[in-house]
């Protein structure tokens, strides 16, 4: 592999990466326009040439691994191929230039799409309407929480608790944290399901909602949903179904017939918008007729003629986002979607297909916790047979590096020790899947037979062993030379 300096070191004062042509009106001291205190000469900028640009940042993107290079089996993140039609849709110069402030009537065609895009989510989730608005899932759940303070306060409800199982993402505490909720956790059963017991002791008059995922982190199917929302509309309460597990349901089954009251989508999920990187989402939110009204201002709408925004939803909690969402992301989504139709329920099916078919493939080699349920889209194993060569999770999944595979999700959900969640998605080959099995299996081989060798991987990776969180606590975010 090439040695690679950091930009700045390969920076030589006076190097230019661009050239502008000569000026054709008089020179002006920036001094005397540009205020004092905001023209700044310390910023340190690297300075290079064009061709150092270009390569530092290819090579830059080859130590990478992402789902154009190899499989990312990250469970509960969804990390399916992205087909190139969906960026070539996006990247339409009359689709992707239009400003958000145009006058509707010259961009009936850009409306068109995010309503075309609004009704299919209906039509998929079952719901009585779907705001766009949210940028990521993270914030369709604040917005779903947001909703459910709505109706409880226009209903004249005192509630003050929503209820969550121990294998939620965190992103769900967190969101009912924000809305002011105090957050009660549900066990799961022996069968990786909610605990019955536990939620009917918990679920009391000041409960405001459930949020539940289904299938659930464990990727297996929360087979009492029904039963979930009549208890909860007993007591006015309200069903909140994160939907990040959504690629293991979609065109066959409809959260909104359930019961469920608001579910968010994640577009860059389930209908393939490159993410993990940290690029543009899109959560847009599905609701049943009794949060219709407190929906996000604007609603994409059409009145039989055009196409238009409607500000006039009397108890609307407002805007949530700048603008109208992200629209390049319900582009990519609303292709995949029509790319396959009526026969969308494919996905789904060849995403639960691929997991079991590779659960199959690992039986025997890791722990499975529950054996006794079949996973959906995504499978949780333990890694707790490593334990006797002293040997971790994480060690395993280092060493998967090394055979050109991402790691799964490691140590979530938090019920399961040494966990790891795999989800190969629909666009794996079984041929990958066998691959990635056998990298297991001969991982597993290496454990028995040199255990201080895996304890040492990855050793192919540009860089070794990182310390995992230390670049969030303690961000380097400017560099100085010398
Ligand atoms: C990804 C995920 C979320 C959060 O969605 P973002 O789009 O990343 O904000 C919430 N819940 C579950 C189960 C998820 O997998």
């Amino acid at each position: 592999m090439i040695p690679m300096d950091l930009i700045f070191e390969i920076s030589k004062p006076g190097r230019r990466g661009y050239r502008l042509p000569d000026l054709d009106v008089e020179r002006t001291d920036p001094k005397e326009i540009i205020p004092e205190g905001y023209l700044r000469n310390d910023l340190n900028l690297p300075e290079v040439s064009e061709p150092d640009v270009v390569r530092h940042f290819t090579r830059l993107s080859q130590r990478n691994y992402a789902v154009d290079t190899t499989m990312v089996p990250l469970g509960s993140c969804t990390m399916k191929y992205n087909p190139r039609i969906n960026e070539e849709l996006a990247d339409i110069p009359q689709i992707r230039d239009v400003h958000p402030l145009t006058p509707e009537e010259l961009v009936q065609g850009s409306l068109r799409i995010a309503y075309e895009l609004k009704e299919l989510l209906k039509e998929l989730g079952g719901f009585a309407d779907v705001s766009l608005q949210p940028a990521a899932g993270a914030q369709g759940e604040l917005l779903g929480l947001m909703l459910i303070t709505a109706y409880h306060r226009d209903r004249g409800n005192r509630k003050r608790k929503v209820l969550i199982p121990d294998t939620a993402h965190g992103t769900n505490p967190a969101s009912a944290a924000i809305c002011g909720f105090e957050v009660v956790t549900v066990k799961s059963d022996g069968r990786g399901e909610l605990d019955w017991e536990d939620f009917r002791r918990k679920l009391t008059d000041d409960v405001a909602a459930l949020m539940i995922t289904n299938p659930n982190t464990l990727g297996i199917f929360e087979r009492r949903i029904r039963e979930m929302a009549q208890e909860l509309h007993e007591v006015d309460a309200l069903l909140y179904m994160d939907g990040a597990n959504f690629n293991a349901l979609v065109g066959v089954a409809r959260p909104g017939e359930w019961g469920v009251d608001v579910m968010h989508f994640n577009l860059h999920k389930t209908f393939s918008t490159p993410h993990g990187g940290g690029g543009p989402g899109s959560g847009p939110v599905g609701v049943s007729e009794r949060l219709k009204p407190y929906l996000p201002v604007p609603q994409v709408d059409f009145d039989g003629k055009r196409y238009y925004l409607r500000w006039d939803i009397p108890k609307t909690v407002g805007k949530v986002l700048a603008f109208w969402g992200h629209y390049g992301v319900w582009i990519k989504a609303l292709a995949y979607i029509l790319y396959y139709g009526s026969d969308i329920k494919k996905v789904a099916r060849y995403a639960v297909l691929n997991a079991r078919y590779l659960k199959h493939l690992l039986r025997g080699l890791l722990h499975d916790p529950y054996p006794d349920s079949p996973c959906m889209h995504e499978f949780v194993l333990s890694a707790v047979n490593l334990r006797r060569y002293n040997l971790t999770a994480m060690d395993l999944v280092k060493r998967l590096l090394d055979f050109g595979f991402y790691a799964p999700t490691v140590y979530f959900p938090l019920t399961v020790r040494e966990a790891l969640m795999i989800e190969p998605t629909e666009t794996e080959s079984p041929d990958t899947l066998r691959r990635f099995a056998q990298a297991i299996k001969d991982i597993l081989r290496e454990a028995r037979e040199s255990p201080q060798e895996l304890k040492s991987a990855p050793k192919r990776t540009p860089v070794r062993r990182i310390k995992e969180a230390e670049a969030n606590r303690k961000p380097v975010l400017r560099y100085n030379r010398g």
